[in-house]
């Protein structure tokens, strides 16, 4: 979500004339775009922004202006603070107002010196107001629905983006349209609870997401479809029978658990127990067996004991993830976890992420290694380092390097893997 609203904070200022610099010494603005899910992301913004002082100052002892932006949810979250832990910033703006920038940054330079700061969620829908969301490639992102409102103890999401939105499915279709006419033939539907999507149609009727990749899947042109990140209490029935019955859906899910102890899951808040959680994906392999999975998890959550770390390992041994992401719990303030007795020494959350990563990177590095040997349809999205390299991404995400013209990039090419590690794939063209 925050490389696709990055993205359209450059487009908004490409339509006001502004143009991307090779370096940060030649640029007139500068934006940070911001996240505060952990303590190390936020942090690293003020380490980050005191750099970018110093280039300030040089520019400005060279006769140059600089402007810096904040945008994201450390704005939304840090309010005023920014201004007092670096007087330097001339504005902020949280992640539902960042369309608003034209009018920020007239104000800006009306009012150089001061701090101009914008932090509502606005009535006004940001999606009407940010320019055309043009494709980049041939994969694209596009927002769906943005907030949530599941609270879960540890998490900031719904006091930094608010209150669940879902866009409408006209709307959506429409920008999909585009995209594909872009040249995008793979869509990656986002939401921070994408499946718990709820859009209006035209006759305003509630529609949720399985009707959604539905409608998207008769788009001609377009050959693969992706949502992220999904609740595992709204993987409804008919949003799992699309694993079945759209070909054009990818056999790739990104489900994230967290924790595999009930009583760390009702303590997260969580509306689903790891029983319910193993049922679903065993509803998913019935509708699609070749399907693969991937998680969040979080250790070290308050009173997180041995066995209960154990629990998630338990989990992860009968999923067999193919890919995941797992952190350190880290406290954030405002959030009901954050004074929960029993807090995890850092010692403790260290190891138990170590041992978690071991396995998670074991069942990876085995899922890719099967892939040896096999054909796989691979969407080339970037150049590679070296040249005649280009890298893609097979249907379950794995990145793949394959020594191709660039007049493959951003097309669909059938890939017989050679070589696999634990992060990445090796292959060449089938028949050449
Ligand atoms: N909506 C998604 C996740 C969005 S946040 C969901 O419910 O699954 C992305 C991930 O960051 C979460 O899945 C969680 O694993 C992690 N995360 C969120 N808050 C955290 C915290 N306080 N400490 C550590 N990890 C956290
Ligand atoms: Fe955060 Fe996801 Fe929970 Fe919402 S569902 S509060 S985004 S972890």
């Amino acid at each position: 979500m925050n490389v696709y609203d990055s993205g359209r904070i450059a487009a908004i200022l490409e339509s006001l004339g502004h143009h991307a610099t090779p370096t940060l010494k030649e640029a007139d603005i500068v934006i940070f775009n911001t996240c505060h899910i952990r303590e190390k992301a936020a942090e690293k913004v003020f380490s980050d922004l005191g750099r970018l002082n110093l280039i300030r100052e040089e520019r400005w002892a060279e006769g140059k202006d600089t402007i810096i932006g904040v945008c994201g949810c450390v704005v939304q979250a840090e309010d005023e603070q920014i201004w007092k832990r670096a007087p330097f910033v001339d504005f902020a703006t949280g992640p539902l107002t960042y369309h608003r920038l034209p009018e920020i940054l007239e104000k800006v330079r009306r009012k150089k010196g001061t701090f101009v700061i914008d932090t509502d969620f606005p009535a006004e829908d940001k999606f009407d107001s940010l320019p055309i969301n043009h494709a980049s490639g041939g994969c694209s992102f596009l927002a769906i629905q943005e907030g949530c409102n599941n609270f879960c103890t540890y998490c900031v999401v719904p006091y930094t983006r608010g209150a669940e939105y879902s866009r409408p499915v006209e709307a959506v279709l429409e920008e999909a349209k585009r995209l594909v006419a872009d040249g995008s033939v793979e869509i990656n539907l986002l939401g921070q609870n994408v499946n718990s999507y709820h859009g209006e149609d035209k006759n305003g009727q509630e529609r949720n997401l399985a009707y959604l990749i539905r409608k998207l899947a008769e788009i001609d042109g377009l050959k693969r479809i992706r949502y992220t990140t999904s609740y595992p209490a709204d993987m409804t029935d008919d949003l799992i029978a699309c694993y079945k019955d759209v070909d054009k859906l990818m056999p790739y899910l990104h489900l994230p658990i967290q924790s595999g102890s009930d009583k760390i899951l009702k303590a997260m808040n969580r509306r689903h127990t790891s029983g319910d959680y193993l049922r679903i994906i065993d509803k998913l392999k019935e509708a699609n067996p070749e399907i693969g999975m991937s998680s969040d998890f979080i250790v070290g959550f308050p009173g997180e004991s041995d066995e209960d770390f154990q629990a998630t390992l338990d989990v992860v041994n009968k999923v067999k993830y193919i890919q995941a992401f797992s952190f350190k719990y880290s406290p954030r303030p405002g959030t009901p976890a954050a004074i929960m007795p029993n807090q995890i020494p850092e010692k403790i959350k260290k190891e138990r992420l170590e041992i978690l990563q071991n396995l998670l990177f074991d069942y990876q590095t085995k899922f890719n290694q099967a892939s040896i040997g096999k054909i796989m349809p691979v969407l080339f999205e970037h150049k590679g380092r070296h040249a005649k390299q280009l890298i893609g991404r097979t249907p379950y995400m794995q990145n793949l390097h394959a020594e191709l013209s660039s007049d493959y990039l951003n097309k669909i090419v059938n890939i017989r893997v050679t070589d696999a590690t634990t992060n990445s794939l090796t292959g060449r063209v089938e028949g050449v």
